[in-house]
């Protein structure tokens, strides 16, 4: 099997299932408990904060562990607004994950209202965008640092900057980015920072939300005072430990692995060019994360690849795997001013530190018989 899906999920690594299996089987008390069981639950969970918060360049105490990146970005958007009175305001870039979307959107039920910063063709959003939709009652921006459709990387510092001149929050949906790009959240200048562990080979239904020294958020989720009496909820201890493990790991290889992932990726380019005469990269090619290749090819349809690869053992995406029940157009493609024609042949290929270059070159073969076959069937 080829599994080029990795920004749909990654398979758990060696050192992130070893640590959930100890955490598990030999500290299972409540971390909230008084007695040693408890005690050594807590050390667990403390460990894991300070992995965490080296990783990003924050301090242990701006970590606050989640469900995972829906529920970071979730609590990021409505954990401020919910603070204030209306009227206020807040604006998201078009191409955001529907995790910060529809989170915005909920908020305008309640008298919030939300402005969309545009992109250009490359996904790429300008900082004089996002200074001229600053209003008096502007709350906090929020734009990804890399989008999970096309990869493009968004130059978070300086659109932070150009925010907090004008005393506006800022966030950023992380979640393609943690693990796989060296991030310091100090040189970012973000005030929130959402990331979750199963896209850097952690474990699924973990992340968490970094919230910078001094900013506040009302909780989302209320109840016990776990997490510093912001996130209620008995703590997932062993997924978290994981999730340190594997990102220690990412953040040890990140040079390599960013290499590597260049290279192949580079490599199925190549191949593709080759092969296929009319294919299509969206994205920015100077700023985009290392492993993720989105293709077009006009007059197939994605979904006919996707499958046809799949019965020869190849996992990839249309759009975002998080969407595969959705069949329309995707939101990041037209709003990158892709056509019908283009869009709907588009397929995402997002190689893993295990993909190989002999893999990406098979892959790109693969594709192109799949799209000869489609257009053979399509002129019969
Ligand atoms: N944000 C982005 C950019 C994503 O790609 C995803 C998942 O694909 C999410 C948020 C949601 O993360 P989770 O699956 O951990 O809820």
């Amino acid at each position: 099997m080829i599994y080029a899906d990795n920004a749909a999920t990654t398979r758990i690594s060696d050192a992130a299932l070893e640590k959930w299996c100890e955490v598990s089987q030999r500290y299972g008390g409540n971390p909230s408990s008084l007695h040693q069981a408890g005690v050594l639950a807590k050390r667990e969970l403390n460990r894991a904060r300070e992995i965490v918060a080296v990783a990003i360049g924050a301090e242990p105490d701006e970590i606050y562990f989640t469900s995972g990146g829906t529920e970071s970005d979730n609590w990021a958007i409505k954990g401020a607004a919910f603070l204030t009175t209306c009227p206020a305001r807040i604006a998201v870039s078009t191409i955001e994950h529907h995790a910060v979307l529809r989170a915005a959107s909920a908020l305008e039920k309640i008298g919030v209202t939300c402005d969309l910063i545009s992109v250009d063709s490359q996904g790429n959003v300008r900082p004089c965008d996002i200074e001229s939709l600053i209003r008096p009652d502007t709350l906090l921006f929020s734009v990804m640092l890399a989008n999970n459709e096309i990869g493009t990387i968004q130059p978070i510092a300086e659109l932070a900057e150009t925010t907090h001149r004008r005393g506006v929050l800022f966030h950023t949906d992380a979640v393609q980015a943690v693990g796989h790009i060296p991030i310091n959240v100090r040189q970012l200048g973000v005030d929130l920072l959402s990331a979750s562990a199963h896209k850097f080979n952690g474990p699924r239904g973990v992340g968490f939300l970094y919230v910078r020294r001094g900013v506040s958020l009302a909780p989302l989720l209320s109840g016990g005072a776990q997490e510093s009496n912001l996130r209620a909820g008995t703590e997932n201890v062993a997924g978290i430990a994981a999730m340190a493990a594997a990102l220690a790991d990412h953040v040890r290889n990140l040079d390599e692995e960013e290499k590597h992932l260049r290279q192949i990726s580079s490599r199925f380019r190549d191949e593709i060019r080759r092969e296929i005469d009319d294919a299509h990269f969206n994205g920015n090619p100077d700023s985009s994360l290392p492993g993720l290749v989105s293709l077009s090819i006009r007059c197939v349809s994605g979904e006919s690849l996707l499958h046809l690869l799949d019965m020869k053992g190849i996992a990839v995406s249309t759009g975002a795997a998080c969407d595969s029940q959705n069949t329309q157009v995707s939101h990041v493609l037209r709003a990158i001013g892709l056509d019908d024609g283009l869009a709907k042949g588009t397929l995402r290929i997002s190689f893993g530190h295990e993909n190989t270059e002999e893999e990406a070159v098979t892959l790109a073969r693969e594709i192109a018989k799949a799209v000869k076959k489609l257009k053979t069937a399509l002129k019969r």
